[in-house]
């Protein structure tokens, strides 16, 4: 039997970088998966026809996770779709990098919106049932620069550091309902969110790294399906950065 046959998953932007890695990861470990997204229908119903290829079941739901009723309205519709709800993984997040002086207050409200506030959201709406299935894993991606911060990424890295606080106090919260709640910390991972960073950059970057390169999605799906599995049912509250080093 596979480590995660007979959970349901809710993956938040799941339908690209490494919300489709975690989406896959955790199908091949046996988990059926709601795969969320924004804007890309198509690429979501493409990380469903990948996983159902693996033989699991899955759905695609658009929802913005920034607006409570849309969240709340998308863990509805996986309770509908799949009857529980035993781990989410808090992963859609956006950037709107701008030195402070010429940040927008805009730039600042969308990426703390989604960002944190998405995770509050889709949180708040999964616990009730968790707590009554006296089960539950909440994983959040966070980011070295919630850890380390980051020129040009004041918004960005509060959403982050933030999403450590929030993870720290709903952990204390719900460890006696069996709900653990943990974060994971990516370093520079190769996505489209990264993509535009142009060569130059990425070589001065890539220094700083121990492990000498940037990290794949892959390498942040393996880190949040062991947090999901029984192998840590004993882990709450912890950060676990998956950045070959970067921010020791
Ligand atoms: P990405 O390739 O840009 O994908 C972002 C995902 O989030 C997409 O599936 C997108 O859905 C979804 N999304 C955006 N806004 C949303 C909203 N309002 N409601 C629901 N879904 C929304 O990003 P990524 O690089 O995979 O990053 C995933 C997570 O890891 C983010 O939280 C990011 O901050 C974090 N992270 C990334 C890196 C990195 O180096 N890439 C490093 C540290 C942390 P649509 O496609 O439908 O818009």
């Amino acid at each position: 039997m596979l480590a995660l046959e007979g959970k349901v998953a809710l993956v938040t932007g799941g339908s690209r970088g490494i919300g489709r890695a975690v989406a896959l990861e955790l199908a091949r470990r046996g988990a059926e998966v709601a795969v969320n997204y924004a804007h890309h229908a198509e690429a979501a119903q493409q990380v469903v026809a990948e996983i159902e290829a693996l033989g699991r079941r899955a759905v695609a739901l658009p929802a913005d996770v920034g607006d409570a009723e849309q969240a709340a309205a998308l863990v509805a519709a996986v309770l509908d779709a799949c009857g529980r709800l035993d781990i989410l993984v808090n992963n859609a997040g956006i950037v709107r990098d701008n030195l402070l002086l010429r940040m927008q207050e805009s730039d600042w409200d969308a990426v703390l919106r989604v960002n944190l506030k998405g995770a509050f959201n889709t949180s708040k709406a999964a616990v009730r049932p968790m707590m009554r299935q006296h089960f539950g894993r909440i994983i959040n991606i966070s980011s070295v620069s919630g850890l380390m911060g980051q020129v040009g990424q004041a918004n960005y890295a509060a959403s982050k550091a933030g999403l450590i606080g929030l993870t720290k106090s709903m952990a204390r919260e719900l460890a006696a309902r069996h709900i653990t709640v943990n974060v994971v910390a990516p370093g520079f991972i190769m996505t489209d969110m990264t993509a535009a960073l142009d060569e130059s950059l990425r070589e001065r970057l890539r220094e700083f790294i121990p492990l000498g390169r940037f990290g794949t999605a892959e390498d942040v799906a393996g880190a949040v399906a062991f947090l999901a599995s029984e192998e840590a049912a004993y882990i709450t509250g912890v950060v676990l950065p998956v950045d070959g080093g970067l921010s020791m």
